[in-house]
């Protein structure tokens, strides 16, 4: 009997990391899951309750060591915990720091002890800030606010690593990544959560701007099929944007969705539009999405209910829930 491969997803009980978790299980690969099970949710594995080829720990990368047995054996470490919520990053620049720098290193030096042969890195697009679109690879870095830069100071010490320790990396920048399970933490923002949770409790979605602005989203099955590509690939040291190279109106969203709507003000320091040239992922890796965002909403359409305990947002609680961001983002008059 061949010996099964080990992947360490961390954050796998997430909203990424569980669609990886299903992918490396389909694949044959024994899945270890590390969650501090903050924003992550049990329940979004339990349809492996029983797969003996499954292990969830509840670990918190702020304080986990590199000799933990959690890395033993793991012959590829997937690395997606860390704290996603971009608005209260304004709020609170020490959690993200220390979740999505010191966090990453603590699992950098782990992947080192256990001599992994790949150590992918979920990056952000966000590190480009007020782009040229179509972005590639190598356009200026600008993070605009404090998550952008945690995860690009997250990114900058997985090729460290990388250069100084020769650990075997890749990270891919995620645009907007959208699906079942998307998070719905209690903190405002990804549009999805937002909207699905307006639309169950029959109030109009809050629509920044004229819902003009577009973003390149992307189904998480196609998110979790590039980062498989970026394990198993003999290419390290590479970074690589991940979109759907197909940039969708807000306001199509909303036909999308179907319902009333209500307008809100336009975020400072938020790009108009995002659109990933996705040239080099397709050449290196061959990867090409295969979700069209219409069939992409429909699935999750289909599993509405699941937004039943997300929290509601209406434009009050949206201009509490900014008005930090207002104050120090908007005053560099970007938008
Ligand atoms: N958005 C919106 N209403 C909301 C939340 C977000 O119209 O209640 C828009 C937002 O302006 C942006 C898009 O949806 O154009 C995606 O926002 P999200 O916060 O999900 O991601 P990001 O801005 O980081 O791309």
């Amino acid at each position: 009997m061949t010996v099964k491969p080990i992947a360490l997803v961390t954050g796998g009980a997430g909203f990424i990391g569980s669609h990886m978790v299903d992918l490396l299980l389909d694949r044959g690969y024994r899945a270890r899951v590390i969650d501090n099970l903050v924003g992550g949710r049990e329940s979004n594995l339990a349809q492996h309750a029983g797969n003996p080829d499954l292990t969830i720990e509840r670990i918190d990368i702020r304080a986990i060591e590199p000799s933990n047995s959690v890395f033993s054996d793991a012959r590829i470490v997937l690395h997606f915990a860390g704290i996603g919520d971009i608005v209260p990053s304004i709020e609170k620049p020490i959690d993200y720091m220390s979740t999505n720098v010191q966090g990453t290193v603590r699992v950098l030096e782990g992947a080192r002890a256990a001599s992994v042969s790949k150590f992918v890195y979920a990056a952000s697009s966000s590190c480009y800030g007020l782009a040229d679109v179509p972005t590639r690879e190598d356009h200026p870095i600008a993070p605009q606010y404090p998550y952008a830069l945690s995860k690009y100071m997250g990114e900058e010490a997985v090729f460290h690593w990388h250069r100084v320790y020769d650990l075997p990396v890749n990270a891919i920048r995620i645009f907007n990544a959208y699906g079942t399970r998307v998070r719905t933490t209690g903190a405002y923002g990804a549009v999805f959560g937002v909207f699905l949770k307006q639309k169950l409790a029959g109030k109009p979605m809050t629509v920044v701007g004229d819902g003009s602005q577009r973003r390149d989203f992307l189904y998480v099955t196609d998110v979790a099929s590039a980062f498989l590509a970026a394990a198993e690939t003999d290419m390290t040291g590479e970074v690589w944007n991940l979109g759907a190279n197909n940039p969708q109106e807000i306001r199509r969203l909303v036909e999308l969705i179907g319902g009333d709507t209500v307008h809100m003000p336009t975020r400072p320091g938020e790009p108009y539009c995002t659109w990933a040239d996705t040239t080099k992922i397709e050449r290196h890796l061959g990867w090409r999405p295969h979700i069209s965002f219409e069939e992409g909403v429909g699935r999750m359409m289909a599993e509405i209910d699941a937004w039943q305990d997300a929290p509601l947002w209406e434009p009050d609680s949206i201009a509490k829930a900014t008005q930090t961001w207002f104050r120090y983002l908007g005053k560099k008059g970007a938008a």
